[in-house]
C-alpha cells in the first residue's frame, strides 16, 4: 500500500441535497427489510448460537425488532479471553504495516456503506440523519486515524546513543483486551476503541451494550470483510451482569477499554485491580465515563450564539451524550435576557421519530431511560423553576420533550448528577469568578464551553475550568478525531484522549532496548 497522505476529517453527506436523500430512504428501506434477522455470536472464530435470543428495538416504534443476536453464556465469554490469548502470539507478530492496512480497509467499506450505517444508527440507536451522518464520520475518522499513529509509533525517534551502544525504545502490544462501549455511540467509540487496540497488536473481546448489538455486528461483519483474521476479535453479546464480569476478572484479560457510566466504570476498575490467582500483571483499564457538562455565557458573549451553542449541546439526540450540556451557568447581568432567547429556542424544538427529517430530537434510547429522565424531571420542579416543559402524555413512546429548569442551586440534585437526557440546569453567577467557581463545583470533569469576548477571560477559563476538553465560543460537543482529543478529568474517567496522539500508547506497552556493539 502507498504512504498514507495526511489525516483529514470525514466529510458529512448533505442531506439537504434531493439525490442524497432519496439515497437515504432507499438505505432506510433496505436496513428495514433486514429487521428481525437473528445474529449468531462470534467467538473464537466461529459463529455461536445460544437459543438465547434478545430483541432489539427501535426506539422511535418500540414494538419494532431491528434484530435479534444470540446472546453469551458465561463459558462462551471465557472461552472468547482464552481464544483471544491464545491467538495473541501469532497476531501481535503481524507487522503495525499490515494492520494499518486492514484500518484503512475499514474505513473504506464504512465509507461505501456510511448512507446504509446511518440508517442502523436512526433505526437502533434513535439517531436524526445529521447525527447518525456525524457518527458514522467519526468511526471512519478513527481508523483513518490510528492507522497513521500505529506507523508513527513503529517508527520512534532515537533516543539518545551511550557510546559504544545502540539504544532504542520500541512499543509491544499488551495481550487480550475486553472493549465495553456505550450505547449512545455504538457504531464511533465501539470502533474506536476496537480499532485502537486491534492495529497495536492486540486482540480482543468486544461486548457490546445490551441496548445496540445489532451495530455491533454490522461492524464485525466489515471487520470480516476488511481481512481481520477470524480470532482476532470476538462479538460476545451478553448483559454487563452475565458475562461482564467474567471478562473484567478473567486472569487472561490483560486490558480492559471501557465508555459508559460512572458507577460501572468505577466496578470494572474495582475488579480488574484485584489480583487473582495465576495473573501474571496489573491489569490496565482505560475507563471514559459520564459529564454534568458546563457552558458559562459571560456578559461579554455574544447572547444569540451562546443561546445557539446551549441548545445544540444539551438537546443534540435528546441530550445523550457525555458531552452535552447539562449546565448552563450565566452571568446575572444578561440572565434574564439569555433566559427570554432560550425559551423561544427550545419552545421551537420538535420531537418525534428519527428517521423524520423534520424532528430535530428522536427518542431516547429505552423505556427505562425515559423514567429515569422524567423522574428527574419530577425532582427537577422541587428544586428550581420550570421554564420549558410539557406535561403532553408520551406513553408508550419514549420521547421526552425538552426541558429546562432555571435558578437552580449549584447544590440541586438536578445541577449534580448526570441525567443523560434532554433536560438543562440554568444557574444565575454573580461574575465570570463564580461561573468558573459553579461549573467546577461537580465530581465531573470532561467537557465545557466558555462564551465571552474578553481575551483575559479566555485565558483564565484556559487555566482554571477544569474539564478535558474546553471549548471557547462554541459548543461543548462534537469533538472531532485529530483536532479535539477527547476524554475527562476526574469523575469523567482516565482522560484517554480519543482520536489524539497519546490515545494508542494505553494500548501498548514500552521496551527499552540497549546494545553493546
Ligand atoms: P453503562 O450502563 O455504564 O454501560 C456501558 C457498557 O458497560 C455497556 O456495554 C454495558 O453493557 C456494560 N456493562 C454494564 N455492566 C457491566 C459489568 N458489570 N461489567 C462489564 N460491563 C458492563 O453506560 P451506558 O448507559 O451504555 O452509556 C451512557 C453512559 O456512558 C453515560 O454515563 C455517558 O456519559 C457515558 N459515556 C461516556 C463517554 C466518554 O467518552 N466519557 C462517551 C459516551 C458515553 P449492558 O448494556 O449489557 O449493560
Amino acid at each position: 500500500m502507498p504512504v498514507l497522505s495526511a489525516f483529514v476529517n470525514e466529510p458529512y453527506s448533505d442531506f439537504s441535497k434531493p439525490h442524497v436523500w432519496s439515497a437515504a430512504e432507499a438505505a432506510l428501506r433496505t436496513v428495514r427489510a433486514e429487521f428481525d434477522r437473528e445474529y449468531p455470536l462470534w467467538i473464537a472464530g466461529t459463529a455461536h448460537r445460544t437459543g438465547d435470543i434478545s430483541a432489539s428495538a427501535n426506539p422511535s416504534y418500540p414494538d419494532e425488532v431491528v434484530g435479534r443476536p444470540h446472546k453469551a453464556t458465561a463459558e462462551l465469554a471465557a472461552l472468547a479471553i482464552e481464544d483471544a490469548y491464545a491467538y495473541f502470539p501469532e497476531w501481535r507478530h503481524t507487522s503495525p504495516q499490515y494492520r494499518a492496512d486492514l484500518l484503512i480497509r475499514v474505513a473504506a467499506i464504512l465509507r461505501e456503506r456510511k448512507l446504509e450505517f446511518d440508517a442502523w444508527l436512526v433505526v437502533e440507536a434513535g439517531k436524526t440523519w445529521p447525527e447518525a451522518e456525524a457518527e458514522i464520520a467519526e468511526a471512519i475518522d478513527f481508523c483513518e486515524y490510528y492507522a497513521r499513529e500505529m506507523l508513527r509509533l513503529a517508527d520512534p525517534p532515537p533516543l539518545v546513543q551511550l557510546p559504544g551502544e545502540h539504544d532504542e525504545m520500541v512499543y509491544l502490544p499488551l495481550g487480550a483486551g475486553v472493549i465495553i462501549p456505550p450505547w449512545n455511540f455504538p457504531l464511533a467509540i465501539l470502533a474506536g476503541m476496537t480499532v485502537a487496540a486491534l492495529v497495536a497488536g492486540n486482540t480482543v473481546v468486544i461486548k457490546p451494550s445490551s441496548e445496540t448489538p445489532v451495530i455491533a455486528h454490522k461492524f464485525a461483519e466489515i471487520l470480516r470483510e476488511a481481512g481481520f483474521p477470524p480470532r482476532s476479535f470476538s462479538l460476545c453479546v451478553g448483559s454487563g451482569s452475565v458475562v461482564g464480569d467474567v471478562l473484567v476478572e478473567h486472569v487472561k484479560t490483560r486490558f480492559i477499554s471501557f465508555t459508559g457510566s460512572r458507577d460501572v466504570g468505577l466496578r470494572i476498575n474495582e475488579l480488574a485491580a484485584k489480583h487473582r490467582a495465576g495473573q501474571i500483571w496489573i491489569k490496565r483499564v482505560i475507563a471514559e465515563m459520564g459529564g454534568k457538562d458546563a457552558i458559562v455565557v459571560d456578559r461579554e458573549a455574544d447572547l444569540e450564539s451562546a443561546v445557539a451553542g446551549v441548545t445544540q449541546s444539551a438537546f443534540g439526540y435528546s441530550g445523550q451524550k457525555c458531552s452535552a450540556c447539562s449546565r448552563a451557568i450565566v452571568d446575572e447581568a444578561v440572565y434574564d435576557s439569555f433566559l427570554e432567547m432560550l425559551r423561544a429556542r427550545v419552545e421551537r424544538i420538535t420531537v418525534g421519530p428519527a428517521h423524520d427529517r423534520a424532528n430535530f430530537m428522536g427518542p431516547v434510547i429505552s423505556a427505562s431511560a425515559k423514567k429515569t429522565i422524567t423522574q428527574y424531571v419530577e425532582v427537577g420542579k422541587g428544586e428550581a423553576r420550570m421554564l420549558v416543559g410539557e406535561n403532553k402524555a408520551t406513553d408508550g413512546t419514549y420521547f421526552v420533550p425538552p426541558t429546562v429548569f432555571a435558578d437552580v442551586a449549584s447544590t440541586a440534585r438536578i445541577f449534580q448528577e448526570e441525567i443523560f437526557g434532554p433536560v438543562l440546569a440554568v444557574t444565575k453567577a454573580r461574575d465570570f469568578e463564580h461561573a468558573i467557581e459553579l461549573a467546577n463545583a461537580t465530581v465531573y470533569g470532561l467537557t465545557g464551553a466558555v462564551y465571552t469576548r474578553n481575551p483575559v477571560k479566555i485565558s483564565r477559563a484556559k487555566q482554571d475550568f477544569f474539564v478535558g476538553n474546553l471549548y471557547i465560543n462554541r459548543k461543548c460537543t462534537g469533538a472531532m478525531v485529530g483536532a479535539h482529543p477527547f476524554g475527562g478529568f476526574n469523575m469523567s474517567g482516565t482522560d484517554s484522549k480519543a482520536g489524539g496522539p497519546d490515545y494508542l500508547l494505553q494500548f501498548l506497552q514500552a521496551k527499552a532496548i540497549g546494545e553493546k556493539r
